[in-house]
């Protein structure tokens, strides 16, 4: 029986696909002037032919021929059967993964890194600024501007800065600058530091740093960037789930019951799902889930509002659901689970009510990416086995019901970066937590003059 399948370069999708067209966002990102944020306002922070990307009404963007040929450094990613995780629950369910730990940085972030660095090169581009939580997005951008020529500096939330040495080195080995954030490089830094000298940081904080130092200069040589939550990030990381229709179909599979991913921003469950949701549109039934933490419960708790992307309201204002912009997360192992906010795109998918949020504790999670690594062999991210979580119980779902039924998720990245957070679990360290709802209330006070989104379906 075959556990894995592979497709050659060729095989490779040429192009991304635009979800946007099948299910229109209801709600414009708006401006600080609280107006919709037009393409000049946009442009001062990201390069045009990326912002081209978020407004294409073509259904299908084709992907640059050099752009492929930077991809096929890492891709076309494995598909994976997961074999020995059916055997040790013993579920008449066949479970399948996308293995995006294979990129050279360790998670599917490249896939949008690259595009990005080599759209902002053509532009004309010569440094990307740009956050960086648990690292991930930090060290895929650092990564892809070595492939492409351009200079990359890096903001990191300190708390991991500090919990993840091997992070920052990996940025530095390709080439990047890492500073820990809030710095006092910037006034947005200066002002967290001035209250709180102690700050741990947050995203939101290290957003507005990046934002800050990034239109500060006029040349528009400097530009920022974002690793999730905007359009095209959630387009070029389509390719995941475009690869693993086509691997299914060679395991012989016909169609897909369940399609799961993590979400922190959105962008890897939306890579993955995004062609899932178009099967679905088109009448498919299909559950799709995308996984949180209790302690982060943007999707399962918070109401639908417009919000600042970051903590001092310098990034665009989104509609989406929100923890509130002044949200610091409790310093859960999964960093990239800790944003406020969430991709418009994936809260459009859940208004319209094609997909199913949940939100799962983290020890279940630890010990769902034990089971997997003593099972199938691989470490997963700890943010991963948020998706792996699920998985097991949707797992174990299917063998109550005794259903065969076949479930996809996206193995987001490897933990090998990770393992101070699979050390505290062992030492029984590691806290369920349940975020109060009075905490998300009292943060949205404080947006409570913003514009209200209209809770309208795309309709599709
Ligand atoms: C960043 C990251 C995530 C969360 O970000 P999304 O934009 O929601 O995908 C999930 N898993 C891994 C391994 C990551 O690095």
């Amino acid at each position: 029986m075959p556990v894995k399948v592979f497709l050659t370069e060729d095989e490779m999708p040429r192009q991304w696909y635009n979800l946007n067209v099948d299910l229109p966002v209801r709600n414009p990102l708006l401006g600080p002037d609280r107006k919709p944020a037009t393409p000049e306002y946009l442009g001062t922070l990201f390069p045009m032919n990326l912002i081209a990307q978020a407004i294409s009404t073509d259904r299908w963007i084709d992907i640059p021929g050099e752009v492929l040929e930077l991809l096929y450094r890492w891709r076309p990613t494995p598909l994976h059967r997961a074999v020995y995780l059916e055997k040790a629950l013993e579920t008449p369910a066949r479970i399948y993964y996308k293995n995006e730990g294979v990129s050279p940085p360790g998670s599917h972030k490249p896939n949008t890194a690259v595009p990005q660095a080599w759209y902002s090169k053509e532009f004309g581009v010569k440094k990307i600024i740009t956050e960086t939580g648990a690292g991930q997005w930090g060290s895929a951008l650092a990564f892809s501007c070595a492939l492409v020529g351009l200079e990359c500096k890096v903001y990191m939330v300190r708390v991991s800065y500090e919990q993840k040495p091997y992070r920052k080195m990996m940025m530095e080995t390709w080439g990047a600058t890492c500073v820990p954030s809030p710095s006092d490089q910037t006034k947005a830094g200066r002002d967290i530091l001035s209250k709180d000298p102690d700050s741990p940081g947050s995203l939101g904080i290290a957003i507005s740093e990046a934002i800050e130092e990034a239109v500060a200069d006029k040349s528009g040589k400097t530009k920022y960037s974002l690793g999730s939550v905007l359009p095209w990030v959630l387009l070029h990381q389509t390719i995941i789930g475009l690869e693993a229709k086509k691997q299914l179909k060679k395991f012989g599979e016909k169609k897909v019951d369940v399609v799961i991913g993590c979400a922190g921003g959105g962008s890897n469950f939306a890579g993955l799902s995004f062609p899932f949701i178009y099967d679905k549109i088109n009448g498919a039934q299909i559950d799709i889930i995308p996984v949180e933490p209790t302690c982060c419960p943007t999707m399962t708790k918070a109401p639908f509002v417009y919000d600042f992307g970051d903590t001092a309201e310098i990034a665009p204002i989104a509609p989406m659901h929100s923890l509130g912009h002044t949200f610091v997360p409790p310093p859960i192992h999964a960093g990239g689970l800790r944003y406020h906010g969430m991709a418009p795109q994936v809260c459009q998918a859940i208004v319209d009510g094609l997909i199913e949020p949940r939100a799962v504790h983290q020890k279940e999670c630890f010990e769902a990416a034990v089971l997997f690594a003593r099972t199938e062999g691989i470490i997963a991210a700890p943010e991963t086995g948020h998706a792996i979580a699920a998985t097991i119980q949707e797992a174990k779902k299917a063998k109550e019901e005794g259903k065969e039924k076949v479930i996809l998720f996206n193995m987001s990245g490897h933990g090998l970066m990770d393992l101070k957070g699979y050390d505290l679990y062992f030492q029984g360290q590691l806290q369920d937590y349940a975020y109060p709802e009075e905490e998300i209330y009292k943060a949205l006070e404080l947006i409570k003059d913003l514009p209200k989104p209209q809770l309208a379906k795309a309709g599709s």
